[in-house]
Order: C-alpha cells, then sequence, then structure tokens
C-alpha cells in the first residue's frame, strides 16, 4: 500500500480547471518530486492534499484512509505536514513559540520538549534565535524554522512547496541537505514541489512533470534527467545558475 495515493484528481477556481486528472503515488521512505512551471498547478496539488482546497473529482488516500472530503487539521494530525510557500512563519511569535505551535495537537511534553532539542540540533541556527521575533530572521531561517514547526508535529509525510525560493544557493545546499537527512536518517517520507529541477531531480528518486495541470511525464530522477525535454524546459541555464 503506498502511504500517499492520487486517483484522477480534478481541481477548479470557478471556472479554471487548475488540476486535471491527476494520478501519482508516494511509497513510505520515498522522496518525489513534482516539477512545472509557473501555474502549472504544483502548489493546488499540495493545498488539496492537504485540504486547504477541495477536489471536484477523484480521490487522495493517505494511509489507506481516503482524506478527500478530511478537515485540514485532522489531516495534520494523521502525520501529514504542508510546509507551505514563502515560508509564511508567525512573525509575531518568537523562533521557539513558532515551534511550540507546531505541536498543537500534541500532549506528550516530555516528547515535545525532546524534539525541539532535536530540530535545534537539525538547525543551530534556531537555537541561538530562539527568543527572536520570526518576522526578523533572514529568509533561510523561516525556512528552517517553517520546516522545523512542521517536524514538530512528528509528520510521516511532509510536503514542501519551494523550499528554495528566494533563498541564497549557499542556503539552498543547506537546505536540501537537511531534506535529504531528515528522509535518511529520521524516515520521513517526502513530497517536494520545486522549480529548481536540478535540484529537485538530485534529491528525489521519482518525479512527476506537471503542465497545466496534466501529468506530462514521470519516472525515476536519473531517467528524467536525460530526457530531453525535461533538459529544454527545466535544467537550462537559469536552472543551472540556481
Ligand atoms: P507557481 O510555481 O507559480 O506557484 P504552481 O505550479 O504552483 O505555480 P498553482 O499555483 O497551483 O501553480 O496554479 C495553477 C493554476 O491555478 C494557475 O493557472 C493559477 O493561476 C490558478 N490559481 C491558483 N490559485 C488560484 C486561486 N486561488 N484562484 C483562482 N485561480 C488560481
Amino acid at each position: 500500500m503506498a502511504l500517499l495515493e492520487i486517483s484522477a484528481i480534478n481541481v477548479d477556481y470557478d471556472r479554471v480547471r487548475a488540476v486535471s486528472g491527476l494520478s501519482f503515488e508516494v511509497d513510505e521512505g520515498e522522496i518525489v518530486a513534482l516539477i512545472g512551471g509557473n501555474g502549472a498547478g504544483k502548489s493546488t496539488t499540495l493545498n488539496a492534499i492537504s485540504g486547504l482546497v477541495r477536489v471536484q473529482a477523484g480521490c487522495i488516500r493517505f494511509l489507506g484512509a481516503d482524506i478527500s472530503t478530511t478537515e485540514p487539521h485532522r489531516i495534520v494530525e494523521t502525520g501529514l505536514l504542508q510546509v507551505p510557500e514563502g515560508r509564511r512563519v508567525f512573525a509575531a511569535l518568537t523562533v521557539e513559540e513558532n515551534l511550540d505551535m507546531g505541536a498543537f495537537a500534541r500532549t506528550d511534553r516530555v516528547a515535545i520538549a525532546q524534539d525541539k532539542r532535536q530540530i535545534f540540533d537539525l538547525f543551530p541556527i534556531l537555537s541561538e534565535r530562539r527568543r527572536q521575533f520570526a518576522g526578523t530572521c533572514s529568509g533561510g531561517e523561516q525556512q528552517m524554522l517553517a520546516i522545523g514547526r512542521a517536524l514538530m508535529a512528528r509528520p510521516k509525510l511532509l510536503m514542501l512547496d519551494e523550499p528554495s525560493l528566494g533563498l541564497a544557493p549557499m542556503i539552498v545546499r543547506n537546505i536540501f541537505h537537511t531534506i535529504r537527512a531528515l528522509n535518511r536518517d529520521r524516515g520521513v517520507s517526502i513530497l517536494l514541489v520545486e522549480q529548481n529541477a536540478r535540484m529537485a531531480l538530485k534529491l528525489a528518486s521519482r518525479a512527476i512533470v506537471l503542465e497545466h495541470g496534466k501529468r506530462v511525464l514521470s519516472g525515476p530522477s536519473n531517467v528524467l534527467m536525460q530526457d530531453p525535454t525535461v533538459q529544454q524546459a527545466f535544467l537550462g541555464r537559469s536552472s543551472l545558475a540556481a
């Protein structure tokens, strides 16, 4: 059984179909990437999985259960967490308070404190900034905080929407190393949305290419990296520079 199973979903905004007949799976322990240009439907797909937008057709299963009509907070409780595009930390709360917010559905205080220590080990800069308002942190620190906050909910599947967006190349490398470590060392499965296709294909074992809300290509990352269409559309100069 796949951890996450997307079957023929459609998502519409008024009369515009943003995602059309999309199917794919994420297995336990995998990193899967969704790649595609602006407006391809990547964020909409993640938002549909999180329950933030509703599917008009098709089915989303997580751990075997149909979550297509489940409330977003209940979906979080099942271990499916999204780190939204643009980081969206609580700017007026401290770094530590942001992490505490990530554990809102938990009552196991000892384990919560332990998890927080682990996140500070993973991102030492967050420990240094723990009493600082999140809004005053750099973009890279806010991205680490957004990931850390999601980790406080002990995700089985972490969905990351454009984690590299707007960050300096060195910070991007750091974030990507952390994502790999989370997957390898802690067994967190990951669904990654990225415009930085080169990075995404290096990190993921498999990828799905979206165009106008439809799956146009999919397969093992090393195969897609050699695909002329992918090379031309996503691995050109601009991606090299990123
Ligand atoms: P980007 O990388 O630019 O965020 P994306 O692949 O994540 O692109 P989506 O944001 O999912 O793409 O958008 C898919 C389509 O749905 C686009 O045509 C977009 O204009 C449209 N869309 C997205 N959000 C809304 C909304 N809230 N209302 C109406 N249309 C929307």
